[in-house]
């Protein structure tokens, strides 16, 4: 199938992209890497009247660590490729988390067009940034031409392919807190084959104190729910050692069973959902540990 009539428009600074938008809004849709919205256009699940081609918004192609006062945070404009995120050395050194999830987003080919910032700002609930973004706690930066404004990734994100956008807005950065302390993550997820969306994805961080046990754990699922489910597995691991065999672990991994509601759907029985994230999440909360030991602080 051919997409529906649009208007095509392609500025070239930010200050245009925003007062394009706001003259065809609603009725303007972002052009980012397209990965996800030109299939859309074709198959005619979306028929926006105004098409706003970002790609000449060169100003927002960066990647960056940023330190204030010790609180870092990896910082990713809009026009920052998947594969700039991932091969991005500063940012890999600051949050290795970045570029283990970003490895199981699609394939190479994919992620040399396709964005972070657009997958996002689509909210697919198999989207593995946005459930990064929601661990980490981070932000989402948007401009239109009433103004700046910093949305926490928690009230980004509204439903699936929804967010508290308004389309008149441009989603120009999101920020990555890097966590602080003796701190490990890891992402796991089961596919059906490489490169597709996740049965179930599940990513954790985990923080030991100074005396090398655990204070904290945290998980985020997708395919799991309608937007990105975070869940504090806390309580069955505190004070484990990371190096021990206790059981807190699989505790854990049963507590997210038991809290996560994914539904039925052609890919996977909802039972079958929740006992991936048991034994996924087991197994994250493990290699998070361990790496946090390695941490120096
Ligand atoms: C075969 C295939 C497999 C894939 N597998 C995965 C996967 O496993 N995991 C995964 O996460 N993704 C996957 N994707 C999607 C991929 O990550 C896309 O690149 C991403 O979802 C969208 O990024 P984009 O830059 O291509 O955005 P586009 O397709 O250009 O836009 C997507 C949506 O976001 C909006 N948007 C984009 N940028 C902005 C902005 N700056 N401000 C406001 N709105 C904006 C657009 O208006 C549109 O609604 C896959 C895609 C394909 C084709």
């Amino acid at each position: 199938m051919k997409p529906s009539g649009f208007a095509y428009h392609r500025p070239s600074t930010v200050a245009e992209a925003v007062d394009v938008l706001a003259e065809v809004s609603p009725a303007g849709k972002v052009l980012a890497g397209g990965q996800s919205l030109v299939p859309m256009l074709n198959m005619r699940l979306a028929a926006p009247a105004h098409l706003v081609d970002v790609n000449r918004l060169t100003e927002l192609a960066y990647v960056r660590v940023d330190d204030d006062g010790g609180r870092r945070t990896v910082v990713v404009g809009a026009l920052a490729r998947h594969t700039d995120v991932e091969h991005d050395a500063a940012a890999h050194a600051a949050l290795p988390l970045l570029r283990e999830a970003l490895r199981t987003v699609a394939h190479p080919t994919i992620r040399n067009r396709g964005t972070t910032v657009g997958s996002i700002a689509h909210a697919d609930p198999s989207g593995e940034m946005g459930a990064v973004l929601a661990l980490l706690g981070g932000t989402v930066e948007l401009r239109s031409a009433r103004g700046t404004r910093t949305v926490a990734a928690a009230e980004f994100t509204t439903g699936p392919m929804e967010t508290s956008a308004a389309p008149d807005e441009l989603v120009t950065s999101v920020a990555f807190p890097v966590p602080e302390g003796r701190t490990g993550t890891a992402w796991t997820e089961l596919a059906r084959r490489n490169g597709d969306y996740a049965v179930c994805g599940v990513g954790v961080l985990v923080r030991l104190g100074d005396d090398h046990r655990v204070v904290a754990a945290r998980a985020v699922y997708v395919s799991m729910g309608p937007v990105p489910t975070v869940l504090d597995l806390t309580e069955p691991v505190a004070g484990q050692d990371p190096r021990a065999d206790d059981d807190g672990w699989a505790a854990a991994g049963r507590l997210a069973a038991w809290r996560l509601d994914p539904d039925d759907d052609i890919h996977a029985t909802a039972g079958y959902r929740r006992q991936l994230a048991a034994v996924l999440t087991e197994r994250a909360l493990r290699t998070a540990a361990r790496r946090a030991t390695e941490v120096a602080v």
